[in-house]
């Protein structure tokens, strides 16, 4: 299921981020949930407000095993997914929503 969320540029890339899906369970997004970038694979935390940010390698180092290798599996799936759909490179606007919001 597709979840809205408040419309931000991811913290890695700048791409315009409006929703998320969840890769278990049907509820949406909440603080403390990580996520991913569906266009560059970064690691990214939900936070107060659902704002997001990129995960440190403190938080990393962190995870417990299982969560760490969901999120490795994640980031290939990600990344596999928008090898295959070229043209999102070209619906997404970059600099300018960056710029919009004031990043
Ligand atoms: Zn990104």
């Amino acid at each position: 299921m597709i979840h809205p969320t408040p419309e931000q540029a991811c913290p890695g890339c700048g791409s315009r981020l409006t929703r998320a899906s969840e890769v278990s369970g049907r509820r949406g997004p909440k603080p403390g949930d990580m996520c991913l970038c569906y266009r560059c694979g970064a690691k990214l935390q939900f936070g107060e407000g659902l704002k997001l940010k990129l995960l440190t390698p403190e938080d990393i180092k962190n995870l417990k095993p299982v969560e760490l290798a969901a999120l490795r599996n994640a980031v290939e799936a990600v990344l596999l997914w928008a090898l295959t759909r070229p043209e999102i490179l070209h619906e997404v606007p970059t600099a300018g929503l960056g710029a919009n919001l004031g990043r």
